[in-house]
């Protein structure tokens, strides 16, 4: 009996998801501008009071107009499927939705469509389900196939997300909080499925979808009013719910930008346009500091932000509004691209400061072909698009970007080069993490001293929020702490940068904590090593511990002269070593560490450290000897300062590293 009634309850489920109606919604015709050139018929039939026929006309408008495009499709009838996508397709069909890479296999979300679920309680899972995107994969494989069934799904899937994510009011801000108690059902899951960021994001694909799926006889005149009438509550959501600020401001102009131009039939079309340029165009002034850097700080998002001012140029060409953006405007996207180009390794890929990813070359070499369609005359672009075949690289080594905070030391291009990237600048937006005075080193072919990288954003499950206050913590990054604890989210200041000579010098100092001031002087001597001055200064006391993250495999140690050393097979080797004044009262601690280049997938390695007691005003002081080398195993290296007592304005120490000449380091500000 309890079978029968389970299985009825299948079969009633099963059939409140199939007979999603597609009803005509007749305020289209409110929405659409009926006297915009091609509408004639529709406005004629629909005056007479026959919306069923005019529906029908309408579409047949959108099925035969031409002249709009997207730069994601210019031709629809030449599409192409990859392995990959055809997966998530084949997938949706049994409801089985490709929702977020770092959740791999995918979730099933039910027979009939549970919106809600909520597998995992990080928030990425949750929006990001609501950006739909095996949506256009099965566009693809709809047009690669002709097969109808994928259509049909999605024309099912669009009307059962429309009934079953009704947009309910919430503030603006709410779109951002982790607290749910305060909201009604539908508000919480409104707060998903509406935030500003993925409703333009299902704003852009559905332009791609449009094209995709338009011929299909799933593609209904009744559908084509729902999706006119869903696609403008969407545009006017945005309109209304702007983001505050950063990369989803951006996102949202650019995509308000796309809807405005691809659908130049509604009412509003124009003013949607000419908001998202208006936004760009104030935003890339304020976003994109004078260096070329953008403020979040985050070279993953700096890329995006790349994308997002870029691919607005291309609709704008391609739709003819290119006058819009001024000259300043493209000048800018150049300087983020140089900026980029400067902070990246000779393998294309990039430091994962702050909340980034690591980027892959082929990735990077198509960005690279499609800037240099833009900006042909520049021979750096031109350089990194062809591997060296073409254009040349810029004329200097070290480079420092003062605005961002973003040093680069390097004596070389190339794969073997040795190249070091600091982050030591302004507090930086939402993505940058307390991570100032924190570098990455290269050396021939390998990326040692990574950054930890991010791993996870945020939620509500406690294993998530711990995640990411781990991988957020200033004490797992290659910089000064005073008990581990984070330090305060203030500016650095350059104090001094000296990108020339035999000794290149970078000095920066950060008021880390109430009553503590750390300055970092870095030197970069004969383009071999680096040797880093740490000084704590102020009255504050606890433990001072400079952390230094070690690579992934095989790292030897030995507290009896602090030093650490690997010994990889692939001549790319490092010794590092520390010294103090007293080195009895130093220690040295090995921990747990981690390193993450993808969401939510890490790898274990060791967070090493020293440590010196501050039990009164004295400033505590450490000298780190960095030398990168072929071989494996440990070096020969002393170093100690030849000046009584920390000082203000002024250092010396003497060092001796390997068979290289001893060296007095120093400068008086
Ligand atoms: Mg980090």
């Amino acid at each position: 009996m309890k079978r029968h009634i389970s299985a009825a309850i299948a079969l009633m489920t099963s059939i409140a998801y199939t007979i999603c109606a597609q009803d005509l919604r007749t305020e289209v015709f409110d929405l659409l501008d009926l006297d915009h050139p091609g509408l004639a018929v529709v406005k004629s039939l629909h005056s007479e009071g026959d919306d069923k026929a005019a529906a029908v006309a309408l579409l047949e408008w959108y099925r035969t107009r031409k002249g709009i495009c997207t730069p994601d499709i210019k031709d629809p009838g030449d599409i192409g499927i990859n392995k990959e996508e055809q997966k998530w397709a084949d997938e949706a069909l049994g409801h089985t939705f490709f929702v977020h890479y770092g959740y791999q296999p995918s979730f099933n979300y039910g027979e009939d469509i549970d919106w809600k679920y909520w597998p995992v309680q990080d928030n990425e899972l949750r929006w990001q389900l609501h950006r739909h995107k095996w949506f256009t994969p099965m566009g693809k494989a709809y047009r690669t196939s002709g097969d109808e069934k994928y259509a049909e799904e999605w024309a099912r899937q669009y009307i059962d997300w429309i009934r079953k994510n009704p947009l309910v009011k919430v503030s603006r801000d709410a779109y951002e909080i982790n607290d749910n108690i305060q909201y009604g059902k539908d508000a919480e899951n409104s707060r998903f499925a509406w935030r500003p960021l993925e409703t333009s994001h299902r704003l852009q694909d559905q332009c791609l979808q449009f094209q995709l799926f338009i011929d299909s006889p799933a593609f209904t005149p009744e559908f084509l009013t729902e999706f006119l009438v869903n696609y403008h509550r969407h545009a006017v959501h945005i309109m209304g719910n702007w983001s505050a600020q950063g990369n989803h401001l951006l996102f949202e102009a650019q995509r308000m930008l796309l809807a405005g131009s691809f659908f130049p039939e509604f009412k509003e079309a124009e003013s949607w346009r000419r908001s998202g340029v208006e936004i760009l165009n104030r935003e890339i002034e304020k976003q994109v500091l004078p260096d070329g850097g953008h403020y979040e700080l985050d070279p993953h998002y700096h890329l995006a932000t790349i994308e997002i001012f870029y691919k607005s140029l291309l609709i704008a060409d391609l739709n003819g509004f290119r006058n819009e953006f001024p000259e300043s405007y493209m000048d800018a996207v150049e300087s983020m691209i140089m900026f980029y180009a400067n902070i990246c390794y000779p393998d294309y890929t990039n430091p994962c400061f702050s909340d980034a990813k690591l980027t892959k070359k082929n990735n990077m070499l198509k960005n690279y072909r499609k800037w240099l369609v833009t900006f042909p005359e520049n021979s750096t672009i031109r350089y990194f698009a062809t591997e060296g075949k073409e254009g040349s690289l810029p004329g200097y080594l070290t480079k420092g970007f003062l605005d961002s905070g973003f040093f680069v030391f390097r004596n070389g291009w190339g794969p073997d080069a040795l190249q070091m990237v600091i982050k030591a600048g302004p507090a930086g937006e939402w993505h940058a993490q307390p991570d100032f005075g924190t570098f990455e080193m290269w050396y021939n072919g390998r990326c040692l001293f990574q950054d930890s990288g991010s791993y996870i954003y945020g939620g509500t499950d406690p294993e998530v929020i711990e995640w990411r206050r781990w991988f957020r913590a200033t004490s797992h990054h290659n910089t000064l702490v005073m008990d581990d604890k984070d330090v305060d989210k203030v500016p650095s200041r350059t104090l001094l940068w000296q990108p020339e000579g035999e000794v290149q010098v970078l000095i920066t100092e950060h008021p880390s904590y109430e009553g503590l001031t750390h300055r970092r002087s870095i030197f970069f001597v004969d383009g071999e090593y680096f040797v880093i001055v740490d000084e704590a200064a102020g009255d504050a006391e606890g433990s001072i511990n400079i952390h230094w993250q070690m690579p992934h495999g095989d790292v030897a140690d030995s507290c009896k002269d602090m030093h650490f050393h690997t010994n990889f097979k692939d001549s790319s080797n490092f010794h590092l070593q520390c010294f103090c004044p007293d080195m009895a009262k130093m220690q040295m601690k090995k921990e747990q560490g981690w390193q993450s280049s993808e969401y939510r997938q890490k790898t274990e390695r060791t967070d090493a450290s020293f440590s010196q007691k501050k039990a009164d005003s004295t400033p505590v002081r450490f000298i780190t000897v960095i030398y990168p080398k072929h071989h494996a195993g440990k070096e020969n290296v002393s170093a100690k300062f030849t000046d009584k007592r920390y000082s203000n304005d002024r250092l010396s120490i003497s060092v001796k590293v390997g068979k290289n000449k001893k060296r007095t380091l120093s400068y008086i500000l």
